[in-house]
Order: C-alpha cells, then sequence, then structure tokens
C-alpha cells in the first residue's frame, strides 16, 4: 500500500478560529493528512496589518479553505448553544465556526476546532466535536448552564447578548451540572 493511499478517506478537517488564524496555525498544521478550513467571518477579523497581510498569502497559496456555513447548520447551533445556556456568550463568528464544523462531519472522517475560547470550546464537547486548544489547556469538564434576566426572567436568544432587552439588566446563568 503506497503513503498516499494510507490516508485516503481518512483526512482531518481542521477548522480556525480568529485566535488560530492570529497565531499562523495554517502554516504548522500536518498537510499531509489536514485539511484546513475556516469561516469568512472569522477572515474578516483579522484587521492588523501583519497578519492580514500573512492570512491573505496563505490563502493564495490555497492553504486554507474559507466557507460560509449553511443557514441549517447555524440555526441547528443556536438551538444547542440556547439549550445549554452559551448562546449569549458567543459571537456570530464563534457559531458560524461551530456550524462549519458539523457542516464538514458529514465530509471528514474527523473534524478538529483550533480554538482558545472556553465558550466554544464547552459547545463543542457537548457536540462531541474535537477541539485543540492553542495555549491554554482547554476545558476540564462540560458545563450546562440556564441562561436568564434575574429582574424579568427572559430568556436570551441571540449570540453576544449580555444585557436583557426588556429590563437593561446584565444577563446572568447558573450551572445545571453543579
Ligand atoms: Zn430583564
Amino acid at each position: 500500500m503506497s503513503r498516499v493511499n494510507a490516508y485516503s478517506g481518512k483526512k482531518i478537517a481542521l477548522i480556525l478560529d480568529t485566535g488560530a488564524l492570529l497565531a499562523k496555525y495554517y502554516r504548522y498544521a500536518p498537510r499531509i493528512k489536514v485539511d484546513i478550513y475556516t469561516t469568512d467571518s472569522a477572515v474578516n477579523e483579522v484587521k492588523d496589518q501583519e497578519n492580514k497581510s500573512a492570512l491573505i498569502e496563505a490563502l493564495e497559496l490555497r492553504l486554507i479553505h474559507v466557507e460560509k456555513p449553511g443557514r441549517t447548520f447555524v440555526i441547528k447551533i443556536m438551538e444547542i448553544a440556547k439549550a445549554i445556556g452559551c448562546l449569549h456568550k458567543l459571537s456570530i463568528t464563534d457559531v458560524e465556526i461551530a456550524a462549519l464544523s458539523l457542516q464538514l462531519r458529514k465530509e471528514y472522517s474527523e473534524v478538529v476546532v483550533v480554538t482558545d475560547d472556553y465558550e466554544l470550546q464547552n459547545l463543542l464537547s457537548y457536540m462531541g466535536v474535537s477541539f485543540k486548544p492553542l495555549r491554554t489547556r482547554g476545558i476540564e469538564d462540560l458545563r450546562v448552564f440556564k441562561a436568564y434576566c434575574p429582574v424579568c426572567g427572559y430568556t436570551p436568544g441571540k449570540p453576544s447578548e449580555d444585557t436583557c432587552p426588556l429590563c437593561g439588566s446584565k444577563i446572568t446563568r447558573r450551572n445545571l451540572l453543579r
């Protein structure tokens, strides 16, 4: 069996979040069995000149596939994230990274998200998607929360929603596994 055939059908999809793009993780990944992905939202968050030109060069060399996840996967992630009380703590980019992981699970035997974001790591753990931290150790225990407004009981249903739209109080949450 040739080395090339040994890997066919066993490629890993590596999804880089904004932090992983800033760490230029695309330069260090083992390319022989890995396809590297990110979302257009993450690409747009890389703003400083040095990182941006390095990223543009990598995109021109086709080292990274840029995808926009399908609407059905985004909606699915919003539902799951809301159910475990982390949707309001996630950015749109986090939601799209997680959605892309679900989408690529249909094409790859293994999908790994490279991220240092604890909220995103927790969501991925809950869904059974692998992740790899860049610098931090990564979360140790799965956390499931109930997120709510402590004053009026409103439950946040949108990413980055840290304030209650009805009464203006700060959204809080309770760990349901403790
Ligand atoms: Zn409220």
